[in-house]
């Protein structure tokens, strides 16, 4: 189990400065920070490359969207896990695919753009290595993928 104690908005606000780029001016960022949750143990290169994924992918997915394309991170406390969730107001994950988004080398987009590992590595990270959750809900307009961490290591 990780030892360090992080600072989840630390690096959340890191991966939004990295991405900035990619984000551009289009896309409209919400932040809705619970500023009173406490650091959490979990590793934190590891964390900044799942949320790195998750916007990415939300930031593609309002690609083709016109005004009004959102990308909102929020943060709360839910029982005795943080939840991260990384939403967008793009199509949405259609049902014939949401089964299989988080299996290695699935990609809907083109040769070359995608390689279908984001979500896969996210999800070892997220669930292997930190003994947390990760799911999306989803309808057109309203995606968000949220990320649970435990509050506490459970192992010594
Ligand atoms: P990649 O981004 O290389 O395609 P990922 O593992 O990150 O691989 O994502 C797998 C697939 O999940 C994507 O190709 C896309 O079909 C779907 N997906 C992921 N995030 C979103 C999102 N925010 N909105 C709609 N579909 C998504
Ligand atoms: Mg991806």
């Amino acid at each position: 189990a990780p030892h360090q104690q992080v600072d989840v908005h630390e690096l959340l606000d890191s991966t939004l400065v990295m991405m900035s780029k990619k984000i551009g001016t289009r896309v409209r960022v919400v932040k809705d920070y619970d500023r009173s949750l406490p650091r959490i143990p979990a590793y934190p290169g590891e964390l900044n490359q799942v949320w790195t994924n998750l916007v990415d992918n939300a930031v593609s997915a309002m690609d083709g969207t016109g005004t009004g394309a959102t990308l909102t991170i929020r943060t709360t406390r839910d029982d005795d896990r943080v939840l991260v969730e990384i939403g967008d107001t793009g199509p949405g994950v259609p049902p014939d695919v949401r089964d299989r988004i988080f299996d290695p080398f699935f990609t809907t987009k083109p040769v070359g753009e995608g390689t279908g590992l984001g979500l896969d590595i996210s999800w070892r990270i997220v669930v292997g290595k930190h003994h947390g959750d990760l799911r999306v809900e989803s309808v057109p307009g309203d995606t968000r993928f949220q990320v649970r961490l435990p509050l506490t290591a459970s192992d010594p």
